[in-house]
């Protein structure tokens, strides 16, 4: 009996262990299984992002004799103005090139718009050393404290209309780089973008119900802390034109509904809408309404949220300290010259803003 029972013993061990096994087996298998199926998702949406990426860029407005007279002004205009702060050099924060020679240049740019300004709206110019400080969760934590960064500032408003200037929508771009770099795509691209599209509100014939605020900001790279010198309004600004401000509405920030950040992790393609911090749908639709070429993707938001990329852009400040909704449109093909010496003018794509 006892021998019989130690047998019958041993042969239950033997069967849970062969059954452990069997099941060890199972999970891996199944373990292998569900691995496989998310290698193979994750290639197919990459795949899937990808060829949808190359399907929009052959709209992509190239130039040249077939593009309309309105187009190659505008890319015109753009690409001058990136040419002349691209050969400034790198404009670090701090540097002489990013806090007086690229401040200079716009605030004598903005001037000239100013000067070809119709009598329908009225056209502020104005500067701004700001300091502060904020902490983000950005790489588990940053505490940020700045002293005197840059910003120069541009109010296009309606004469008439009585909230024409307590209502205002901000364009957001940087003229600062990082290390070793003229950022010729990121961000000059979009920095000459906002001095053309300036020149074409000024003197265009297009009707304007509300004030449109252009910010070049001198400090981005570092952690954006010009945006939110501007955008937690702890600093005053200082018109360039005097005797035209619109002593109603000093305070420009208390006055932002919604931001529209202009930047680039690469210098080229066609502009990407890669997110939105508003919690509807309406800056989708407005956008959708009026691009001529709408194109935009969740995956970047996605990659944005799961920060698998280690970026981040102006407009979390915005969101964060503003509590403004707004969309980051980014130019993000050919980021091998992103933050790099590569991203210099001779790589940069014709300027291509397929607009009407
Ligand atoms: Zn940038």
């Amino acid at each position: 009996m006892r021998l019989r029972g130690k047998k019958s013993k041993a042969a239950e061990t033997i069967k849970d262990v062969t059954r452990t096994i069997r099941e060890n087996k199972l999970k891996s298998r199944s373990s292998v299984s569900s691995w496989l199926f998310l290698v193979l998702l994750y290639s197919s949406s990459v795949l899937l992002v990808f060829l949808a990426n190359k399907l929009q860029s052959e709209y992509v407005y190239q130039g040249g004799s077939s593009a309309s007279a309105f187009n190659r002004t505008f890319a015109d205009r753009s690409m001058e103005h990136i040419k002349q702060l691209s050969s400034i050099g790198v404009r670090m924060i701090g540097s002489d090139q990013n806090e007086r020679l690229a401040r200079d240049y716009l605030v004598r740019s903005l001037l000239e718009i100013r000067a070809k300004a119709n009598g329908s709206v009225l056209v502020e110019v104005a500067t701004q050393r700001t300091s502060g400080r904020f902490d983000t969760d950005f790489l588990g934590g940053l505490k940020n404290v700045y002293s005197n960064v840059t910003n120069v500032l541009c109010r296009i408003s309606p004469r008439e209309g009585s909230k024409s200037r307590s209502h205002a929508l901000l364009l957001n771009s940087h003229f600062d780089t990082s290390i070793g770099t003229r950022g010729a795509g990121d961000d000059l691209s979009q920095v000459g973008v906002m001095l053309a599209l300036a020149e074409l509100f000024v003197t265009g014939k297009q009707h304007m119900s509300h004030a449109l605020i252009l910010l070049f900001n001198g400090a981005e790279e570092s952690n954006w802390l010009a945006a939110h010198g501007f955008i937690s309004n702890n600093s005053p600004i200082t018109y360039v034109t005097p005797g035209e401000e619109a002593g109603n509405f000093p305070n420009w920030a208390d006055s932002v509904k919604a931001v529209v950040n202009l930047e680039a992790i690469g210098s080229g393609g066609r502009e990407l809408l890669t997110r939105t911090t508003s919690k509807s749908s309406s800056l989708v639709e407005a956008y959708k309404l009026a691009t001529a070429y709408p194109r935009g993707n969740v995956v970047a938001d996605e990659i944005f949220r799961s920060k698998i990329f280690p970026g981040e852009t102006d407009l979390s400040v915005f969101r964060d300290f503003g509590r403004i909704p707004g969309m980051d449109i980014i130019f993000v093909e050919n980021g091998y010259g992103y933050h790099a010496a590569e991203d210099r003018l001779d790589r940069l794509p014709p300027p291509s803003p397929p607009r009407e």
